[in-house]
């Protein structure tokens, strides 16, 4: 195993996207720390472990465990979904392969909006839930949650963002998730809320551990 030098935070994503936005989310509240210190799964080639829990908060604290466990820097890991209320919560943490497929968005929206046909508008409230967890080298655990609640659209609109996008509503406006501009869906999104609520203690573990990587 090896860690790219001045590593200090490793993310459980192979997604750059991700590993970006928390660089950016990070950036106000930790001036000093250089973009290199933020490393995604990837750069340190870490196996991806079996997303065995039943919460979005439980998948988010193994992610980062054993992230931890593989790099000896302290590590951040999310876990999201769509709860729609008039499917008791599902899909929840079957939101990447709702239709049997993972990461088919297309199909996973299609069997959503089939499922809900006959659903009146009144009874379409549905919110994105994210668990961002932070574990670090000694032990401590921290798992903040965000949620962007709303309603589903009968169609998909909108050419942006991924996954559920193109049918939640954000309470307020008018849009799909997939009409808003990256900036508009980041500063109200479940995933921004959630590292963001994440930062007071991810300034605590880098100022104290210092993020030293394993020799
Ligand atoms: P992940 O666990 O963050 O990879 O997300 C799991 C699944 O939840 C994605 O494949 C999407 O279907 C859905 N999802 C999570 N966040 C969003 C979002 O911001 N917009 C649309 N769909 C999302």
């Amino acid at each position: 195993m090896s860690v790219p030098a001045g590593a200090r935070l490793v993310l459980a994503t192979h997604n750059q996207h991700k590993v970006g936005e928390l660089r950016a989310i990070l950036a106000p509240a930790l001036p000093d720390l250089a973009p290199e210190a933020v490393v995604g799964a990837r750069d340190v080639q870490a196996p991806e472990p079996v997303e065995d829990g039943v919460t979005f908060a439980e998948n988010a604290l193994l992610k980062a465990r054993a992230l931890v466990a593989h790099t000896g820097l302290p590590a951040v890991a999310d876990d999201s979904g769509l709860a729609v209320d008039v499917l008791g919560g599902a899909p929840g943490i079957f939101s990447a392969r709702w239709s049997g497929r993972h990461g088919d968005d297309a199909a996973n929206l299609a069997l959503l909006l089939a499922q809900l046909a006959d659903v009146r508008p009144e009874h379409r409230t549905a919110r994105f839930v994210c668990a961002a967890a932070l574990v670090t080298p000694d032990g401590t655990e921290h798992v903040e949650l965000g949620t962007l609640e709303g309603t589903l659209a009968t169609a998909p609109l909108g050419a942006g963002g991924f996954g559920y996008d193109p049918v939640l509503v954000p309470l307020g406006d008018t849009r799909t998730c997939a009409e808003l501009t990256p900036e508009e869906k980041n500063a109200i999104s479940h995933r921004g809320q959630a590292f963001r609520a994440l930062v007071p203690a991810l300034v605590a573990a880098l100022g104290e551990a210092g993020g030293a990587p394993r020799a």
